[in-house]
């Protein structure tokens, strides 16, 4: 009987915790913002203060890294997930973290990320989607960097099969032949995945920081993604970016973090007029 209540105080409480997530993703422009990757307590600290002071809803930030060259610094892992969990308690904001593994979505559970990113590199990682579907847990869900619209519904569809509904959308840049960024922003995909009775109703964000791979182009990718209707943005923010540990050149400082937020907002509001013309 003591048994059976405390499963229900529980359930209650994820319950609850799950309506005030879906309420925070729920905000127009959505804001999730952080490093690209965790370093150290003190800066992921200063960053998540810093970017939710300048109206970020969620705070990013990487333990596990999928890196191109194995010497590159590949996440701080367990410890990273742990840093990540006590600056998420100290500033009350949810967080996002990307799962690389399967073996890993205990440690997931453990350090109560709420959501889980799934990246670009692993899009088409069936088992992965197969395992992360199972679970209660948010998804971002991250074009994979050459998909087709076709292979990204089948990897929304493997979420959905396996259970999990809780989906976010979010378009990153693709690979093309000839190209003057890192990757090719894709801003077509947003409108149409907002056009299609199985996407419609969910949150498509982009990513203007691996879109760009520049700093200096992540602000204008950022408002051109929101004037072409996506529902929010997630943003590479580095307190001193040029000595980053992955992705320096894209990550944009904490000032350059309040410039983008409060030209979203004017940018809303300005398209909010606009449309009633
Ligand atoms: C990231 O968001 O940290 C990342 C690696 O992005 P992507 O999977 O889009 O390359
Ligand atoms: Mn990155």
């Amino acid at each position: 009987m003591k048994q059976k209540m405390i499963e229900k105080k529980l359930d209650e409480e994820k319950n609850n915790k799950n309506q005030n997530i879906k309420r925070i993703l729920r905000k127009r422009p959505l804001l999730i913002a952080g490093p690209c990757a965790i370093e150290d307590k003190e800066s992921l600290y200063e960053i998540g203060k810093a970017v939710k002071e300048s109206g970020a809803h969620v705070l990013r930030g990487m333990a596990f890294k999928p890196r191109t060259k194995p010497e590159s610094f590949q996440g701080l892992g367990e410890l990273g997930l742990q840093i990540l969990a006590e600056v998420k308690r100290t500033l009350s904001i949810p967080v996002v973290s990307e799962i690389v593994d399967t073996k890993h979505i205990d440690l997931f559970y453990k350090y109560d990320v709420d959501i889980l990113q799934i990246g670009s590199r692993n899009m088409d990682n069936y088992e992965l989607l197969k395992e992360v579907g199972k679970t209660d847990k948010f998804v971002l869900l991250k074009r994979g960097y050459a998909s087709t619209l076709e292979e990204f519904l089948g990897a929304i569809a493997y979420l959905r099969n396996a259970g999990n509904n809780n989906i976010i959308l979010c378009e990153r840049g693709i690979k093309a032949y000839a190209s003057s960024t890192r990757n090719i922003l894709d801003l077509g995909i947003v409108n149409i995945l907002k056009t299609l009775d199985e996407t419609k109703d969910l949150t498509i964000i982009v990513d203007p920081s691996h879109a760009a791979g520049r700093r200096d182009l992540v602000i204008p990718f950022g408002l051109a993604a929101l004037a072409a209707n996506a529902d929010g943005l997630i943003v590479e923010v580095h307190n001193k970016p040029e000595t980053a540990l992955s992705d320096k050149d894209q990550q944009i400082t904490l000032e350059d973090f309040k410039s983008l937020a409060v030209k979203t907002n004017r940018l809303i509001s300005t398209s909010k007029l606009l449309n009633k013309f």
